[in-house]
């Protein structure tokens, strides 16, 4: 028995999904504990392919029970949506495998108009969120004035609370030209029939999981977006409005850190990232294409090509440091087949010094040069592979020389995005 903690190492799309998938076989709980469905994970069982934005991918298991924590916040119709979807499938037969947090916060209409609204109106400095009202809900959450899944249940107080908050929102909507025709009632009445919808899910998810814990359930955290997008941790601004970090585990599910045990940082074989924001080992050539090409670097939410870039160990080190980390788990390890010398950054030049650690500063990062060291590329496809042993030679030095650059022993590589397609190491459950 033990808890288990899975973030995402780089600037998320790791792959967490699929190695959460994967573990989720030695876990009887996987809890989400930030972010919301601006996370997509896109899950192959079989060859069927399922996207799931808000919902632990370990719903696909039956017997299994996910937890939507109270760091998360929440788009009712969204999950409807995937409950319904999930449902037609075959999964989630049973309700109870199913629970949220009363405490979670609601997106709530007005947060989705003021994210696309404020996307519009920087145009070109844009951050590049979701516009699914992400932020503006964690905004609403820290200024004291959230509506949250325990209001959706109660009709006479979410239209209160709906009535409250909105003249506020539509004054912001409209300062930034956008339509602001939002009416307090049908917006009540709609929440209420999907809190009336979850109500069966609701619960005090804390008291769900200590229970889980005392009778000798592991759990399963399973983080969204990565590190480098952590509210404090990454390149602020260009973050995501959530602490992505491993401490945030605790914090967004209401499990006290001492029962973590073990900690596993997800990370491609090379570098991607969405949106704004510096990013030293981008590349912006042929190269880069390639890996976009071959790697199908387009995010599962948005369709969005993502900036693609060589391995960047300075990063990684970082990531070690601020999740802690006990293990890695290194994905997409066969896109980089064919490569003839794939590269990795193991230190940065700036301002004509060579540096290990990550600039604390935004501008000094931008500022930064990667130092790359080659390492022998190899022809093999992997996807076949289901040892270590399987893999090349040269791919397994190049998953040894990430070990050493970063630290922290590897402990999973991925070889394809097909569940099977998994080369576990060593089991983070049973360490
Ligand atoms: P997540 O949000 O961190 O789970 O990442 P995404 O789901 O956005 O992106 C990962 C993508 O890569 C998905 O389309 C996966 O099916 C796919 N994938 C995951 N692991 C591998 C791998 O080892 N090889 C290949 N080729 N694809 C992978």
């Amino acid at each position: 028995m033990a808890n288990v903690v899975i973030v995402g190492a780089q600037w998320g799309d790791e792959g967490k999904g699929k190695i959460v998938d994967r573990l989720t076989e030695f876990a009887d709980v996987v809890v989400r504990f930030q972010g919301g469905n601006n996370a997509g994970h896109t899950l192959v069982v079989d060859g069927e392919k399922t996207v799931l934005h808000l919902i632990p991918a370990g719903i696909l298991h039956p017997g299994k029970s996910c937890v939507i924590g109270n760091g998360v916040v929440l788009d009712p119709g969204v999950i409807v949506m995937e409950i319904d979807r999930l449902k037609q499938k075959g999964f989630l037969a049973d309700d109870s495998q199913l629970v949220v947090s009363l405490d979670a916060h609601v997106i709530m209409p007005w947060h989705k108009a003021i994210d696309v609204a404020r996307e519009q109106a920087l145009g070109a400095g844009k951050l590049g969120t979701t516009g699914r009202g992400i932020g503006p809900t964690y905004e609403d959450k820290v200024a004291r004035r959230g509506i949250r899944v325990r209001d959706l249940l109660d009709g006479d107080r979410l239209l209160r609370k709906v009535r409250e908050r909105l003249p506020e929102a539509l004054e912001e909507i409209r300062r930034l030209g956008a339509p602001a025709d939002l009416q307090a009632e049908p917006i009540a009445e709609e929440y209420a029939r999907h809190g009336n919808r979850l109500k069966r899910h609701a619960a005090e998810s804390s008291l769900a999981l200590h229970r889980a814990i005392r009778a000798g359930k592991s759990l399963l955290f399973e983080g969204a977006q990565g590190t480098m997008l952590d509210v404090d941790h990454g390149t602020y601004p260009f973050v995501t409005s959530s602490n992505t970090v491993a401490g945030n585990a605790a914090t967004g599910s209401g499990v006290g850190p001492t029962e973590i045990d073990q900690v596993v940082g997800v990370s491609k074989a090379y570098c991607t990232r969405v949106g704004g924001g510096p990013y030293p080992t981008e590349l912006r050539d042929e190269t880069g294409e390639r890996l976009r090409r071959v790697g199908n670097e387009f995010g599962a939410t948005t369709g969005r090509p993502r900036r693609t870039g060589w391995f960047d160990a300075v990063a990684l080190r970082y990531a070690a440091r601020v999740n802690g980390l006990d293990g890695l788990a290194i994905t997409k390890l066969d896109v980089l087949t064919g490569f003839p010398q794939p590269k990795v950054a193991v230190a940065y030049r700036f301002d004509g010094r060579t540096v290990e650690e990550l600039p604390g500063d935004l501008e000094d990062l931008e500022r930064c040069e990667p130092v790359y060291e080659s390492l022998p590329g190899w022809s093999e496809p992997l996807a076949g592979a289901r040892s270590w042993e399987d893999l090349p030679v040269a791919a397994r030095s190049y998953v040894k020389r990430l070990e050493a650059l970063s630290g922290v022993k590897v402990m999973a590589v991925s070889v394809g995005a097909d569940r099977g397609e998994t080369i576990l190491l060593e089991n983070p459950f049973a360490r």
